[in-house]
């Protein structure tokens, strides 16, 4: 309980932190901010080298690009292509404010309905640029042949997505992410042919090196072989993505994991707003306590989907021979004007509500209804085919039910990471030279993530800002030669071997997995939909005592000198260990709901939660002081002059 006592005794720090948030109206701080940035000459880029890591969307984008300016570029990426990246599993779309069907949307629109979707816990200035960069990135993505779904007259369609009202949602079926992987990966493969990138797959980050205070390189270890290698650079990417496995269930790619930004904020990188996860409302139910993944049925199917449950507890008839008249429709009532299509935090806790009242459906009464009938009768069984057909697919292979005949059952499950490395607008962390893009970063999202922003925000960050802010850092910093031969190398690659020798040599007797299924619980009961500050502390004594007993009973088999499965998890497991500590002393600081995270502590009379403005208009960066030692609370104030603070409705 060390961290919790800590926390209480207010060890925070009044922020020394630069935001580098530009002082000019919002509308004309990123062109102002660009222009006055400086530029490297074409003849120089050469001289420079640019380490990034992750090959997702963020990361590819920025690659392509920065190689494209003519950059030294080396990319690395755990996986055995790029096009293995978790982003290749986004289905439901990317927004982008280009007004297509006129029904009202704009720039300021999209930056208003960010803003307050993530409950007032963002940075104004990133979201407006966000906004702004959005129609390029449709521009950009149909340049190199995304093939976005389009009307009958060949213009591109859109979609709605939960917490808005306009249609600004562009997708490929329920495959946006797979086909704006490809374009990507299309354009990195092109600068790796060109000679500008080089590609190191199947090569994991286990530490960030600094040398006079700014990042300069990387350890990795090369999974096929267990050889540890250095790599020295005048700057480094992380675009690493999101932490949600550290709930063992969710509905990330299975080898997600938070190591290479934990491992940099181990070295000095804050970490901003740990707690801020979000859950999405409709996942495929868990079916077996052996399972180890959630799926994941898109937002969009919200769009014609009618999300109900039985009025009476303890149903037992099957969904179709419910009359309509015994059926709660409980978001089109509750919420009338957002109906279905409200944001993922509110549609999650409305779904656990009932579920909770004992209303919910299947097998485990962990279930709500996700109904196409009327849609079906609406539109015709083939329009919903078209459009949805795959996702019906998805749902067939995994539950045998077929979803044209009887509605898909739904329950919420962790999905996306609004927290992460603290960065300012440039996205540089707290480490100089050290910046970080997509999900890795604490992000544009505040609280609550609206759906189809993420793949928003990686693609503006790897093809729009890293290839601006970048070259600035270049441009404008002094940096001595550095290569692998500096003692800095040598120190953190001996203390990655020491890390990896003691995690095989334990031989105990339970398995990385198991430590991350029983992590995972805690996590999930204590820090996930609902948090109270009685399940927080549980969680808080807990943590550490399950970390003690994996560092003294873990057991790996096999060596660290080989292919090494066992060895990589446990690796990454010994990290969410540490994240989770860090997570839930966040949560327990923040006693105010917002967005996603809800403390029961602090909802209105009608049970939404209820933000505390005047305590916590911030965003949180902790410092690391070494494992047992309290975190330190740095403070970003918000500060909200173009959305002014409101309480959230969506009635
Ligand atoms: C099922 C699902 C559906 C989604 N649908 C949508 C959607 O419709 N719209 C939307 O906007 N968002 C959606 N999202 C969210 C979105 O897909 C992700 O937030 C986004 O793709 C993350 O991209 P990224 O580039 O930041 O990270 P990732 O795609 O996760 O890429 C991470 C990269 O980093 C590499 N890496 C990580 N750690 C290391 C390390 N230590 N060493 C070396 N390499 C490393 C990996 O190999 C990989 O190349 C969805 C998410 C899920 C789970």
């Amino acid at each position: 309980m060390l961290e919790t006592e800590i926390v209480e005794t207010n060890l925070e720090r009044e922020s020394t932190l630069n935001a580098r948030i530009p002082s000019d109206p919002i509308e004309q701080q990123w062109d102002k901010c660009r222009f006055n940035m400086k530029l490297v000459n074409p003849a120089n880029r050469r001289k420079h080298s640019i380490i990034i890591v992750g090959a997702g969307l963020a990361g590819a984008a920025a690659a392509a690009t920065l190689g494209q300016q003519g950059y030294h570029v080396d990319c690395f990426s755990y996986h055995d292509t790029p096009r293995r990246a978790h982003s290749i599993a986004a289905q439901g779309g990317i927004n982008a404010a280009k007004n297509y069907r006129n029904d009202g949307d704009s720039i300021f629109r999209l930056f208003k309905d960010t803003v307050k979707g993530g409950d007032y816990r963002a940075r104004e200035a990133n979201v407006y640029r966000l906004a702004q960069i959005s129609l390029n990135i449709i521009d950009q993505c149909v340049a190199q042949g995304v093939p976005f779904a389009r009307e009958y007259g060949g213009l591109l369609d859109n979609r709605s997505f939960g917490g808005v009202q306009v249609s600004r949602t562009f997708y490929a079926r329920g495959q946006t992410g797979q086909q704006l992987l490809l374009g990507a990966y299309q354009a990195l493969e092109e600068q790796i042919a060109a000679g500008t990138v080089t590609m190191h797959t199947r090569s994991e980050l286990l530490d960030v090196v600094i040398v006079d205070g700014r990042a300069r390189g990387l350890v990795t270890r090369h999974l096929p072989t267990g050889r540890l290698e250095c790599h020295a650079a005048d700057v480094i990417v992380l675009a690493t993505g999101g932490y949600s496995n550290v709930f063992y269930l969710s509905t990330n790619a299975k080898a997600s994991n938070c190591t290479a930004i934990w491992r940099a904020h181990r070295r000095g990188a804050l970490f901003g707003n740990p707690c801020f996860t979000q859950i999405h409302p409709t996942c495929i139910p868990l079916s077996s306590e052996y399972q180890s993944k959630l799926t994941l049925m898109s937002e969009s199917l919200r769009n014609d989907g009618r999300i109900w449950v039985a009025k009476e507890k303890g149903e037992t008839r099957a969904p179709n021979d419910i009359p309509e008249n015994e059926r709660d429709y409980y978001l089109e009532n509750r919420y009338p004007s957002f109906g279905n299509l409200v944001p993922r935090d509110v549609a999650s806790r409305n779904a656990k509500e009932v579920c909770d009242e004992g209303r919910g459906v299947g097998p485990h009464g962990q279930g709500v209804y996700l109904d196409f009938a009327d849609a079906i009768q609406r539109l015709g069984l083939e329009t919903v085919r078209e459009k949805y057909g795959n996702l019906f697919e998805i749902y067939q292979r995994i539950t045998g039910e077929d979803a044209y005949q009887a509605p898909m059952r739904i329950y919420p499950a962790p999905h996306y990471t609004m927290g992460g490395l603290w960065v300012d607008y440039h996205l540089m962390s707290t480490i100089p030279g050290l910046f970080v893009s997509g999900e890795a970063n604490f992000s544009d999202h505040g609280a609550n993530r609206l759906g189809a922003s993420a793949l928003m925000q990686g693609l503006a960050d790897g093809y729009f800002i890293l290839p601006c802010t970048v070259p600035d850092y270049l441009a404008s910093t002094k940096l001595d030669p550095v290569d692998i031969s500096h003692p800095a190398f040598r120190s953190v690659e001996a203390e990655v071997r020491t890390r990896i020798k003691a995690l095989v040599s334990i031989k105990g007797k339970r398995s990385p997995d198991s430590f991350h299924k029983e992590l995972g619980k805690i996590m999930w009961d204590d820090c996930g939909m609902a948090r109270s500050d009685a399940g927080l502390r549980k969680a808080l004594a807990r943590i550490p005592e399950l970390r003690d007993e994996f560092w003294r009973n873990l057991r790996i088999v096999g060596g660290d000198d080989e292919l090494n499965q066992s060895l990589e998890k446990a690796n990454r497991v010994s990290d969410f260990l540490e994240l989770a500590e860090l997570m839930c002393v966040d949560a327990l600081n923040r006693s105010e709901s917002c967005g996603g995270h809800f403390r029961v502590e602090s909802q209105t009379p009608e049970g939404e939660a209820k933000r505390d403005d005047a305590n916590f208009s911030y965003t949180a960066a902790w410092e690391w002081k070494g494992l047992g030692q309290a975190p330190i609370l740095h403070k970003e104030p918000l500060t909200f002059e173009y959305v002014p603070l409101s309480q959230r409705s969506y009635k």
